[in-house]
């Protein structure tokens, strides 16, 4: 199934600016039994992790984190960029290349000692899903690992977080 997966994988070059190969993941949602055969392996590794709560990255990461929510019958949390969410949140900045970005989540969406995972569409260098393990933390919460569908290993992305088990269907050398 890898290989399918790879397969549907779509190079884009340039995007969204010169110097990216953006991974474009949306034939993966296009081909119903591909995207349900990922979502078996996410849900396989959310169910291993012992988490009672999935957490979705904003924002290719809540399509794939609301399916393994709903294949464990387990509830899902949106980690949103700066300004999305409506109720009080507690917020978290991180180093862009160029500046700094916030994320956010809803301060009363996990208990202290709640066990969760996050789940991404991809980690590359690891800067998004560092700032949500230190949000989700920073709620108390006990932190599974992240499971993501595309690792760029080139990135490093796994550096940024310590000893956390990462898990990717694909990888990238
Ligand atoms: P990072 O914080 O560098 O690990 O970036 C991770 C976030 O940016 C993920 O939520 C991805 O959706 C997105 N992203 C970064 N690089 C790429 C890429 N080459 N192709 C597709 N998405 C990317």
């Amino acid at each position: 199934m890898s290989d399918t997966l790879r397969a549907a994988i779509r190079d884009v070059v340039d995007f969204p600016k010169k110097g990216i190969v953006f991974k474009d993941i949306t034939p993966i949602l296009a081909d119903g039994k591909l995207f349900s055969e990922t979502i078996d392996r996410l849900a396989e590794i959310a169910r291993a992790s012992e988490a009672k709560k999935v957490i979705g990255i904003d924002a290719r990461g809540f399509i794939f984190a609301a399916a393994v929510a709903d294949r464990l019958g387990i509830g899902m949390v949106p980690v949103r960029k700066k300004g999305k969410l409506p109720w009080k949140t507690r917020q978290v900045a991180y180093a862009l290349e160029y500046g700094e970005a916030i994320v956010e989540v809803h301060e009363d969406a996990v208990h202290a000692g709640e066990r969760v995972i996050l789940i991404d569409d991809l980690l590359a260098t690891g800067g998004t899903a560092a700032a949500a393990v230190t949000l989700l933390r920073e709620l108390g919460a006990d932190v599974a690992g992240l499971a993501v569908v595309i690792e760029l290993d080139f990135l490093d992305g796994r550096k940024k977080l310590d000893s956390l088990p990462v898990t990717a269907l694909i990888n990238y050398p």
